[in-house]
Formats: C-alpha cells, structure tokens, sequence
C-alpha cells in the first residue's frame, strides 16, 4: 500500500482507524467517460481503503449528473458498465460497498425538492466549482440542472446519512453546500442527518497532460483500462516546461511536478527522491520514469479488468443489488423527512 496516498488528514485518519463502524461513506462519479489516475489517487484507492477497514461504503454513478452540461442518448450504458468494471477492478467489492446509479432511485431524487428551499440562488451562483465547470463546459446556455446540482449531491449524500466523502478538491464547496443544507434543515424541521467531513488524499487535484485538472471530459487523462503503450503515449505528450533540471515545486513547476507526484505515487515514494534521481535527465527521462511506474502500479488492475469484463451479466448483477439496496434506504429517509415537514398523511 502506498504511503503516499493514504488521507492527508490524520486527525480524521485517526477517527476513522479508531471506530470504522461510526462512519459512512458515500462517492461517486458521474458517467462521462473513463476513470482516469486522478480518480484512483485521488478518491478511488481510498473508498477501498475505507472499505477494506470495515466502513460502510456507497458509490454512486452519478448517471443524472451527466445531463447537466451534455446531451446524451443511447452511449450512457456503455460507460455505466465501464465505470463499474473500474470500480471493481480497483477493489471495490459489491459483497461489501453498494454501488448503483441515480436514476434507479427515486425517493433519493425527491430529496432535493425540500433541500432546493433551504439554499439561495446567491449561494448557488457562487459556487466556485460550478463556476468553473461551466466556463469549461463550453456551453452558452447553463441548464437549470448545473446550477443546482450541488444540492443534488447533498441528496446524495444525506439519503444515506453518510458521514465521511473522500472526494478530491473540487468537491469541497459541494461538501460545504450539503453540511449547510443538512444544518437548516436539521433546525427547521428535527435532527435528522450527519454534517459529511471531507476525507482528501495527498492528491486532491491531479493535472492533466495539458497542466489543467485531469477530467474525464477533457481529453487530458491517462485512464486506469488503458493499454500500457498508450499509457506511454499519453504520458510522451504531457506538458513540461523548459528547465533540464527535475525538481519537485509544485507552486512554480506545476506540469513537471505534477509528473513527478504521479511517478511518486505510482511508485510508493517520497516526490523528492523521484525528482532528485531524474536529476539533469530532463523531460524524457522523467516521462520514461512516470510510464514505467503508473504501468507497473495499474498492471494487476488491468488485467483483472479483462477477467471481469469477461463475466456476462456482471455489471447488471452488481447495479441490480446496489440499486435495491439504495432504494430501500431511500424510501426511508423520504419518509423520515416527510414525517419531520408534517407532509405524512
Ligand atoms: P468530468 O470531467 O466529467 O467532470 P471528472 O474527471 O472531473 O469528470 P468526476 O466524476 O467529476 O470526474 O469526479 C469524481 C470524483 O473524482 C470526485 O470525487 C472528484 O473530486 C475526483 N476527481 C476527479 N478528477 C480528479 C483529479 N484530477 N484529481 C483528484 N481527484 C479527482
Ligand atoms: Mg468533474
């Protein structure tokens, strides 16, 4: 296990490894594509962490989201059942997580008819992550859906009552928005839900190949199913900068320190012993370091990918039981709220 990507908080780390069974997870992804290195380093490889403690975990792929800034139609499915081999691959076990998918649970959608009331369309608009998710999306027109979708993921996160989201950091004002959410309403109405804490790895933004946030929408990631010669590709056409010498300063070096963290990662080490062995190697030698590290970390998930892909129905069998666990959890919740606003006849 990497000593470098367990949680960075060690307060709460320390909870945690106390009393694992005090804590519930839920995360998740929204279905726009494939899983990439930012995923595993920076939320994935501790949903399995967490998991493999004992704490129950929930892992949601966010199908609804996705309709926030494209249109889709017919290819959803597809990436659906890519994301959850993902998942399962990295080690995510269904006998122990439940993992399903929005639209399969509609006493959770309905959470967010009551929580929409408890925010202002000012603290929507500010949303510094909306923000630059609608800037990046390219789109003229923002659709209702973007502008609310944090209180979406508040509904995400509270039909379940979860207290603990290892997410990277643009997740953050999100957590924030439902801490305030579960707040008001457990003021105006009763105690109901948990205040979630952010859980963030060491790797809480990892960037892309063009020294922007590795996303799954932006053409900029080295994704976890890919091939180790086009992982070496991808990697061959990172940005870095004019300097020879490799060093680790991720406030002035972002792209080459970025590269330097990934190889660290991958590899379990500390950044500055990656750095100080590339030396004067330059750019070639840290993009050959990198591919030999992330392929070697990403092999035993890869190839259990393939045998897992190869299992007919498994996907389905996995959603079918995540989805019914969810869905009876969330008609209680919705019940629980409905009895707290008086509107249980
Ligand atoms: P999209 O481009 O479609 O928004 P994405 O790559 O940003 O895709 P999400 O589904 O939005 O992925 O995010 C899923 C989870 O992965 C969130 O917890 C998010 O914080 C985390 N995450 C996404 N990208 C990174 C990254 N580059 N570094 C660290 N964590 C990340
Ligand atoms: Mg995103």
């Amino acid at each position: 296990m990497s000593t470098t990507t367990v949680p960075r908080d060690l307060e709460l780390s320390a909870r945690v490894l106390a009393s694992p069974q005090d804590f519930r997870v839920l995360t998740g992804d929204r279905p726009t594509g494939a899983l990439h290195v930012g995923h595993y380093f920076g939320t994935l490889h501790n949903r399995v962490l967490l998991q493999d403690l004992g704490v129950e975990m929930f892992v949601l792929v966010a199908d609804y989201q996705v309709i926030t800034d494209r249109d889709v139609t017919g290819r959803i499915g597809s990436v659906v059942e890519g994301i959850v081999l993902d998942y399962l691959a990295a080690g995510l076990d269904p006998e122990r997580a439940t993992i399903f998918a929005h639209s399969a649970v509609p006493a959770l959608n309905q959470l967010v008819l009551p929580f929409l009331s408890l925010v202002s369309t000012s603290e929507l608009s500010r949303n510094p992550t909306v923000k630059e998710e609608i800037a990046s999306s390219g789109r003229s027109m923002v659709s209702g859906l973007m502008f609310t979708y944090p209180v979406h993921q508040a509904a995400d996160l509270l039909f379940c009552k979860s207290n603990l989201v290892p997410v990277g950091d643009d997740q953050l004002p999100h957590i924030e928005l439902t801490r305030t959410i579960a707040r008001r309403f457990n003021d105006r109405y009763r105690p109901l839900f948990p205040l979630p804490e952010a859980m963030l790895s060491t790797a809480p933004r990892l960037l892309g190949t063009d020294g922007a946030k590795m996303g799954k929408s932006s053409g900029n990631s080295i994704e976890l199913r890919a091939t180790a010669d086009e992982t070496a590709r991808v990697i061959r056409g990172a940005k870095t900068d004019a300097e020879r010498r490799i060093t680790f300063d991720p406030v002035n070096r972002p792209e080459v320190s970025n590269l330097v963290l990934l190889a660290a990662l991958a590899g379990e080490r500390d950044p500055h012993d990656v750095a100080d062995e590339v030396g004067d190697g330059g750019a070639a030698v840290l993009k050959r370091t990198v591919t030999e590290a992330v392929n070697e970390c990403l092999r035993p998930m890869r190839e259990r990918r393939l045998e897992l892909a190869a299992e007919p129905g498994l996907v389905h069998r996995v959603l079918s039981r995540g989805n019914e666990t969810a869905d009876a959890i969330a008609e209680s919740t919705l019940a629980e709220v409905r009895e707290a606003m008086g509107t249980r006849y």
